[in-house]
């Protein structure tokens, strides 16, 4: 088994190292890209930045060629996503539909949707948000409620949705709706596209424990959609809304993102002094970091095999839920060892001088522990693999 990535591989990987090092914005954008959501300079600043890296040819290397991509094989594409980790690139907002609504439409999506949306997704002329999750409507996510009824040519949506990142600013929602109140809970559900700009359409911002706004609110009072706008076969939603979830689970942990997490903790254990000695020398604190190294490492290797797969043609299986489950716990449990290494020095946030680390880790803290809640719960994952990877009962 060779794990190395092959001569041209490795060039294609040193020029998206160096068109980042040149090319990436330099200010405006705060390297997680997490912070200002609500901003709307933050927002063109974003998009022109997305922009830049289509137009160089670094987004969905793998869509096929008709809709803007480069049917390239998915070595090129991660190679491009572990640099931009490694570059502490900004956050694109146009992930969600990158990572989301694309990936579902090509599989799922008619020509002519396919032909309408992909192209602005890849040029962030449109920014697309998800509404699943309802009040009441989470972890058992198909006893969502939102209603849609049939007038004419038209779906006339009514309902609440809440978490939907990004959607004070999103020009369109994938969202999952009911169309058959009286089919078993899985089965009356429609997956359609909403033009997030429509009348009777609300958004309110809700305040997360970062301070951030990255979600909301979102309320339908007969909302009119386009019948066309429907993906998939009318009350066969579900299984729609599953392929956008797995993309959405595979989004949400990266390997490389963990490693260089990983360093950053190490760098501060070394400089953060105990019983006279670096961190780094306790016994203690070393166990914890050995510990921490060995699952970041065999995140690496996990990431690798799903790459394989995916060469291969391989369908993507459990290992995406495993990337979902391991990966973000992994990262608020690297965010936990960092705090408690600061101690006192925890407490003091980006905008405080003091702060240890320019104030990265109590933010990374609060952060990680939303990602480890957001795509489905670690509860859920681990009944999903429980059930369908390894085969046990259903849990009740
Ligand atoms: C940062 C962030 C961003 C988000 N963005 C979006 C978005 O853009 N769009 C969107 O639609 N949603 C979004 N969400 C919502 C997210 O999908 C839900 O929060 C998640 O599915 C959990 O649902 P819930 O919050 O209703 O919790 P609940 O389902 O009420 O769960 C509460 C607790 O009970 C546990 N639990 C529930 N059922 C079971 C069970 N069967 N077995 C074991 N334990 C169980 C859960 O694990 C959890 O600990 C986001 C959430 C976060 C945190």
């Amino acid at each position: 088994m060779d794990l190395n990535f092959n001569r041209e591989e490795e060039e294609f990987r040193q020029k998206v190292r160096r068109f980042l090092e040149e090319n990436m914005p330099k200010s405006g954008l705060v390297g997680t890209g997490r912070e200002g959501r609500e901003d709307k300079a933050w927002l063109e600043k974003s998009k022109a930045w997305q922009r830049k890296l289509h137009e160089a040819g670094y987004v969905a290397l793998a869509w096929p060629k008709e809709y803007g991509g480069q049917a390239m094989d998915p070595v090129r594409q991660t190679i491009v996503n572990d640099e931009m980790v490694r570059a502490n690139a900004p956050y694109l907002a146009g992930g969600s539909g990158l990572g989301m609504l694309g990936p579902t439409l090509i599989s799922w999506g008619t020509e002519e949707q396919k032909k309408r949306y992909l192209p602005k997704i890849l040029t962030a002329e449109e920014i697309w948000c998800q509404g699943y999750s309802e009040p009441g409507s989470g972890s058992d996510l198909a006893s969502l409620r939102t209603r849609a009824e049939i007038v004419g040519d038209e779906f006339v949506v009514n309902g609440q949705k809440v978490w939907t990142s990004g959607a004070q600013y999103a020009d369109m929602m994938f969202c999952l709706v009911r169309t058959d109140p009286e089919a078993p809970k899985h089965r009356g559900i429609s997956y359609i596209l909403i033009d997030m700009h429509t009348p009777g359409i609300t958004v309110r911002p809700l305040v997360q424990m970062t301070g951030d706004r990255g979600f909301n609110e979102v309320f339908f009072d007969n909302v009119r959609v386009p019948r066309k706008n429907l993906v998939g076969k009318l009350n066969e939603g579900w299984i729609v809304a599953n392929a956008t979830l797995f993309h959405e689970r595979n989004m949400l942990g990266s390997a490389t993102g963990s490693a260089q997490r990983f360093n950053r903790l190490l760098a501060i254990a070394k400089k953060i002094k105990r019983g006279g000695r670096a961190l780094t020398e306790d016994p203690v604190f070393r166990q914890r970091l050995a510990d921490l190294e060995i699952r970041v490492e065999a995140m690496r290797y996990h990431s690798l095999r799903q790459l394989t797969d995916q060469i291969r043609g391989k369908n993507p299986g459990v290992e995406g839920w495993i990337n979902k489950l391991v990966g973000t716990e992994l990262n608020h449990d690297l965010a936990t060892a960092a705090m408690e290494a600061m101690g006192d020095y925890s407490m003091l946030s980006r905008d405080d001088g003091a702060a240890l680390d320019h104030g990265y880790w109590p933010y990374e803290w609060m952060f990680s522990l939303g990602l480890v809640i957001g795509g489905g719960t670690s509860h859920i994952q681990k009944n999903i693999i429980a059930e369908r990877g390894l085969k046990m009962p259903k849990s009740r």
